[in-house]
């Protein structure tokens, strides 16, 4: 029943193009901001070795403002990858000169809109003068060539009819749509975007932030109301709690949206990476890169499973290039222990139902104590204090 409906809003969506929508990383930008992160050139060249391998359309890194990031851009015009290049600029000729002489596919140029960014940040900026500003340059790096991203910072905080002004002066190749302050709720970040795509027939991409855990939901609730482009960061890191992580939005678009175009399969290896490479551990339950989230514990859930995977399996794990896990510990039950002793470490439970509840009485107590599941070594020592005997052939048989 959900999937049917899910089908009926697919036929409202705006413009039918969630199959086509493309993926900006951020994380060489967005995820270098982020305290105490900072990659190596070779690190960050593993990202974007991951980025291709899943299908990655474009690359976000910073104007050279250092020798790390001239390095980093060289390297990817060497390795051919200028076209998938996205360079982000201040609204600064310096910078644009800069970012020029690397001849990336893309620039972007950055300003923020809202009132409160021309008031304070800029001290009083005229809206009619940034927006002729902003104009100015973008043909400007027309003329050079290149592809222009316009970064409307903040403008989820900015009135439409502004945004609107925008889009009608300015002639960017795309827009982009920053909820820089996470102030989106996922209703209004479709309604808002069907919205905003009636005023401009250029492509939009989402960039939002999580302050409140929403992220991933504004995004894919945008991206159902037509926008075009995404810019999402590996494990969502970015300023304060990040943004919206690009392997929750890309799994989210093949389960829900059923996506075709992006491969899943190097997800949690490159989600590793990054963790490691920005020294921020992932959670053990994080979407689809936690060490636990094939992991099954509870009783229920295990027999559930074991009957038939489609009563508690939300996609599968084969997707992502694993496999359920069925693990012992304070809350697994008789399926789950008959499972694992029986037909994963090959012993025979006894016959009596009194000496299987003692089996499975002890291993919760154990857990409890230990906090944690039984390992497959510590289970070898249940079976081993439990006199269990190996199943044979015929056992095995049955
Ligand atoms: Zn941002």
């Amino acid at each position: 029943m959900f999937v049917f409906k899910l089908g009926e809003l697919k036929k409202t969506m705006c413009r039918g193009m969630v199959s086509d929508i493309k993926m900006v990383d951020s994380t060489l930008r967005e995820g270098e901001q982020a305290p105490g992160v900072a990659f190596t050139v070779e690190e960050a060249l593993k990202i974007v070795e991951y980025d291709l391998k899943v299908g990655v359309d474009l690359i976000e890194v910073f104007a050279p403002y250092s020798e790390y990031e001239l390095r980093l851009l060289r390297e990817l015009r060497r390795r051919g990858l200028s076209s998938k290049t996205l360079v982000w600029c201040r609204l600064r000729r310096g910078d644009l000169d800069m970012a020029l002489n690397e001849e990336p596919g893309w620039i972007a140029v950055s300003m923020g809109v809202s009132d409160i960014h021309l008031k304070r940040k800029f001290r009083g900026l005229n809206r009619e003068d940034v927006l002729a500003r902003l104009s100015e340059t973008v043909d400007y790096l027309h003329s050079h060539g290149v592809k222009v991203s316009v970064h409307l910072e903040d403008s989820t905080r900015t009135r439409v009819e502004h945004i609107a002004e925008a889009f009608e002066k300015v002639n960017g190749d795309k827009f982009r749509d920053c909820d820089t302050l996470s102030v989106l709720l996922p209703p209004v970040a479709y309604e808002r975007m069907r919205l905003l795509k009636r005023l401009t027939d250029k492509p939009i991409e989402t960039h939002y932030h999580n302050d409140f855990g929403m992220a991933v939901g504004n995004t894919v609730s945008a991206i159902m109301a037509g926008a075009e482009w995404v810019s999402a960061t590996w494990n969502g890191i970015g300023e304060r709690a990040g943004n919206a992580a690009l392997e929750e939005v890309l799994l989210t678009l093949k389960v829900r949206l059923g996506v075709d175009r992006f491969d899943l399969r190097p997800l949690r290896e490159a989600c590793r990476f990054v963790a490691q490479a920005a020294r921020t551990p992932l959670s053990r339950n994080k979407p689809v890169s936690g060490s636990e989230i094939f992991s099954v514990e509870s009783g229920i859930h295990q027999d559930g499973l074991l009957k038939d995977r489609q009563v508690y399996e939300p996609y599968p794990p084969e997707l992502l290039g694993e496999t359920w896990k069925l693990v012992l510990g304070d809350s697994s039950g008789k399926a789950g222990l008959t499972h694992v002793l029986n037909h994963e470490l090959g012993y025979k439970l006894p016959d009596d139902p009194r000496e299987v509840r003692e089996i499975l009485s002890w291993i919760r107590r154990r857990a409890r104590e230990e906090k944690h599941y039984l390992s497959r070594s510590e289970l070898e020592e249940v079976a081993k204090r439990f006199s269990l005997k190996k199943r044979s052939h015929l056992d095995r048989a049955k």
